[in-house]
């Protein structure tokens, strides 16, 4: 009997080494506040479809995502309601996007979303039904007593064929983005190719 409390103890103890290990390997890719994957779990997946374009493969595209005046958002109600926010519009893009689509965080208030095998045409109407789902209901905070409109921008860039990389592609994604924020927020901006 002392020999099976023995290999139960180390039975416990291998489980526990384990579960902190898968734990420590979620929290490698996964964004703490938000539960989507992080940006450096995301540039891990867009590198190789990037270089597959590149190589004469299907095309891949990415939004950059960023809310509108977020930062009066912390202001006027306080940070943990800006934190009540992006925890739900993260819900709200991860249940908005296809299976195939890879949404994440890329700090702060900006998300981005990975579309393997997507032309432009494709990458803009996800793009904009996102922005009209976000705009067109409002986000409940506080335990329901603030309801907020938010609105959100997003840059959108696909693949050119060469010469691209997940960096370059990443940036014209933002040129865009930073084009629907002059262009007057709450749109979808897609680079020139
Ligand atoms: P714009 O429409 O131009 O995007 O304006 P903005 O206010 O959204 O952008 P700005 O970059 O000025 O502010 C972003 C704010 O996001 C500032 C920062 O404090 C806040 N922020 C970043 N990360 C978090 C977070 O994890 N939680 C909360 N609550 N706020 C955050
Ligand atoms: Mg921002
Ligand atoms: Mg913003």
């Amino acid at each position: 009997s002392a020999r099976s409390r023995t290999l139960i103890r180390h039975k416990r103890y291998a489980d526990f080494l384990r579960n902190r290990l898968d734990h420590s390997l979620e929290m490698a890719v996964t964004d703490p506040l938000t539960g989507v994957n992080n940006r450096r779990f995301m540039t891990g997946q867009l590198e190789p479809l990037v270089d597959h374009a590149a190589r004469g493969g299907a095309a891949a595209a990415v939004l950059i995502l960023d809310i509108d005046h977020f930062k009066m958002i912390n202001d006027t109600f306080g940070h943990d309601a800006g934190d009540e926010v992006l925890v739900e519009f993260a819900v709200r893009l991860a249940t908005n996007v296809r299976a195939v689509d890879l949404p994440c965080r890329f700090g702060g208030e900006e998300f981005v979303v990975v579309m393997p095998e997507t032309d432009v045409e494709k990458a803009r109407a996800i793009a904009d039904r996102i922005r009209a789902q976000v705009a067109g209901t409002p986000f409940m905070v506080m335990e329901g007593r603030e309801s907020l409109n938010v609105t959100i921008s997003i840059g959108v860039a696909v693949t050119t064929g060469q010469g691209d990389t997940a960096e370059s592609l990443l940036k014209r994604a933002d040129e865009a983005l930073y084009e629907a924020k002059q262009a007057g927020r709450n749109r979808v901006i897609s680079a020139a190719a």
